[in-house]
């Protein structure tokens, strides 16, 4: 079967799906982007999503492409084409195509480009296992609370923590505090059993999986702090994890080699992944 893209209006070829040298995304990063799970063919936190989307045009006033009645059309649309059970679709708007200048164009169209693939998700050895995080600087712009398409920083880093073997690079400011993954937010759990996680300033994406999780922890009874942490801190940890719309709730055992609690997944990262899961999982049912 041929995987269709989207782009402008237009259903095209994955492998034909294409814009133009001048876009904007091409040329400056200027484009936002949203990726979305899917499960059973349905969207996860599909309004969560959109709204994530609307902040992060009107931070670079870049325009609306098309109303959310329109753009939900369109995606699952592009699920349906591409005959997407289980994965996820990618969308991205750049400010649009026009002659290179730094300054806006005055009369620019948004590019809308819109992908779907089926994916699995982490394997589950690693969901079984956990994973090992390194730490990095954060060398990124100061504003990554906006999903734009600048990844340079984010690409980087992950290429380092799989050549140290890693799954993920917690990025850390220059107070020594974990900001979060190249493509995830950090959390720990202290040992008095405290949920901590970095407060959603401009320093980080507020992740979708994030807020969902913040949403569920208050109906589990556990406490929850919105705050920095440091790399000592975390490394004290009695549990870590990470949290994406790829990855949901995946275990973290090691930070630059040193182990978190007993070096395994604890009870309460457990416990989340699974209350998670069966989150996205009551979604992907539909009501
Ligand atoms: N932080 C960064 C830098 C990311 O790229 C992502 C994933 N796009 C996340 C956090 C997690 O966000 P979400 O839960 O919405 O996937």
């Amino acid at each position: 079967m041929s995987r269709i893209a989207y782009v402008n209006g237009r259903y095209l070829l994955h492998k034909r799906a294409s814009v133009h040298i001048e876009d904007r995304g091409f040329q400056f990063a200027d484009a936002v982007y949203e990726v979305i799970a899917v499960r059973r063919g349905r969207l996860i936190d599909e309004g969560m999503h959109l709204g994530r989307l609307h902040r992060s045009l009107g931070e670079l006033r870049i325009a609306v492409p098309m109303s959310d009645a329109a753009m939900r059309a369109v995606m699952a649309e592009v699920v349906r084409r591409n005959r997407v059970l289980d994965g996820m679709l990618y969308l991205q708007v750049s400010r649009g195509s026009a002659p290179r200048d730094f300054a806006f164009p005055r009369h620019v169209k948004p590019s809308l480009v819109m992908t779907s693939r089926p994916a699995r998700g982490p394997a589950p050895r690693l969901i079984e296992e956990g994973v090992g995080v390194i730490t990095i600087d954060d060398i990124r712009w100061a504003r990554p609370d906006i999903k734009s398409v600048s990844l340079l920083p984010n690409a980087l880093g992950k290429q380092r923590a799989k050549e140290a073997g890693a799954y993920e690079a917690w990025q850390v400011d220059a107070a020594g505090n974990v900001t979060e993954g190249t493509s995830s937010n950090a959390w720990i759990i202290t040992g008095a059993g405290e949920v901590v996680t970095r407060q959603a300033d401009r320093r980080i994406l507020n992740g979708v999986t994030r807020l969902g999780l913040l949403g569920l922890l208050e109906g589990e009874g556990l406490r929850v702090v919105e705050r920095p942490f440091s790399v000592a801190e975390a490394k004290a940890a009695r549990e870590a994890f990470l949290t994406s719309t790829t990855n949901f709730v995946l275990p973290v055992v090691s930070i630059d080699g040193t182990p978190i609690g007993n070096g395994h997944p604890g009870s309460i990262v457990r416990k989340l992944r699974q209350v998670y899961d069966d989150y996205a999982a009551a979604q992907g049912e539909g009501p």
